[in-house]
């Protein structure tokens, strides 16, 4: 599997791209970088964009999203679906943040923890709900790698002072679901530098000292 990220979108929020390289199939999480280089990347690679997952609903993560899906019909985007009442918000959250404002985003299909049958190529796609610093977050587990959107940041976790944050359930999320996983899993951010759940357990000055052995 390789991973390309894309750390250049707007409000520097990270799209990744994906791929199997034995059956070539691709995916991105979430879109908010230079649809030109990421369509460069898909061709060099001979690449089959199959979905588009996102990882919650605010506008620095689907920001492109219109324009990919222009160049990408094929390409299914999922979301959970408690974070549609804040996709269908975009435009207030673009006001806010001072950038021009977008057609509401299409989304294809919702999912949640119960969602079977995503894959890339042959990897399984595990699903985590992790609401907290939006309702309707989610992480991303395929193989070692996390991509885990705006809930856990290298040595710091997302805001959650905006749209139905929670700092009690980000913290919740956080020592529940994904210090559950193993210290080796890499951390691939919406926002940032990589890190790993290991590093986090240790150094994320919201849990390092507090941290109880979850
Ligand atoms: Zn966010």
């Amino acid at each position: 599997m390789q991973i390309i990220p894309f750390p250049n979108g707007i409000y520097g929020a990270t799209t990744y791209l994906v791929y199997d390289e034995k059956s070539l199939d691709a995916i991105l999480i979430d879109c908010t970088s230079s649809i030109n280089e990421i369509s460069k990347k898909i061709k060099e690679n001979n690449l089959n964009l199959k979905y588009v997952l996102i990882t919650h609903g605010h506008f620095d993560h689907v920001y492109c999203l219109n324009e990919l899906k222009e160049k990408f019909q094929n390409a299914l985007v999922f979301m959970n679906k408690e974070d549609m009442p804040l996709l269908n918000q975009v435009n207030t959250q673009c006001t806010m943040a001072e950038v021009e404002q977008i057609n509401i985003p299409c989304i294809d299909g919702l999912l949640d923890e119960n969602t079977k049958n995503l894959n890339l190529g042959e990897i399984p796609i595990k699903i985590i709900t992790t609401k907290g610093h939006s309702k309707g977050g989610v992480c991303y587990l395929i193989e070692n790698d996390l991509f885990s959107g705006d809930t856990l940041f290298y040595e710091s976790i997302g805001r959650c002072d905006l749209f139905g944050g929670s700092i009690s359930e980000i913290e919740r999320s956080i020592k529940e679901k994904l210090f559950a996983l193993s210290d080796e899993i890499t951390v691939y951010p919406g926002h940032g530098p990589k890190t790993t759940i290991g590093h986090e357990k240790i150094y994320n000055p919201y849990f390092g000292s507090n941290y109880k052995g979850y």
